[in-house]
């Protein structure tokens, strides 16, 4: 998930109730006939098992309603307001807890994925591989924005670009072929080819290679 204003993670609830620190916890997706939902990503509830509101809740709505079913104290980011959330079991919510730890890394490869893509219209004129490699190696990156950078692969004619590509383990079949595809272009246009022994990129007309000292005939 990305969240467009990642410091609310770090913010602060303690519950009245109970005094615990209460977790961030993913928004729940909004029933249809619910109106707006909570206008926010995130919540924070407490999830302590033994906060009294969450507690007594049980017997509270058991008595009102006469279902099985408790409350936890809610919280929306920048605000203190308090408000509950009905909950059937003691584990709802438990599994949508963020780790701000693990967004904020999300949100980091997200906006470098975002600069890579605004610089690729003058990564050629700039001879920049740099974000057109960021895109290529993201498996976690848009494909159309990846198919574009292997594109620009050849005309920026880095062969600097190999060893991050081949030691690169590919999620992506097609694309991983493609990029092949690519580079085996690109050593045609220089002249050059890899060393079948050691890798290192040298003259297509070389009978030995440089690097490993290896019989090439
Ligand atoms: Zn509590
Ligand atoms: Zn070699």
């Amino acid at each position: 998930m990305i969240i467009s204003e990642s410091k609310v993670l770090t913010e602060e609830h303690i519950c009245p109730h109970c005094k615990a620190r209460m977790s961030c916890c993913e928004a729940p997706a909004v029933h249809v006939g619910d109106g707006l939902g909570w206008g926010s990503d995130v919540l924070f509830i407490c999830l302590n098992d033994a906060c009294s509101l969450f507690l007594n809740g049980w017997q509270n709505i058991e008595e009102r309603y006469g279902h099985h079913a408790s409350y936890r104290y809610m919280e929306l980011p920048g605000s203190t307001e308090g408000n509950v959330m009905m909950v059937g079991n003691k584990d709802a919510f438990k599994g949508s807890i963020i780790d701000p730890e693990v967004i904020a890394k999300q949100n980091e490869r997200y906006l470098k994925e975002q600069a890579a893509l605004a610089a690729l219209d003058s990564c050629v004129a700039d001879k920049n591989l740099e974000p057109v490699l960021t895109l290529i190696l993201d498996e976690a990156a848009a494909i159309e924005g990846r198919k574009r950078a292997v594109e620009l692969l050849f005309a920026l004619n880095d062969l600097s670009c190999f060893d991050a590509i081949r030691n690169h383990e590919f999620r992506n079949k097609a694309l991983e072929q493609g990029t092949n595809l690519m580079l085996t272009a690109m050593l045609k246009k220089n002249f050059k080819k890899e060393c079948p022994a050691c890798g290192e990129i040298i003259k297509l007309q070389a009978k030995k290679c440089m690097h490993c000292q290896e019989n090439l005939d």
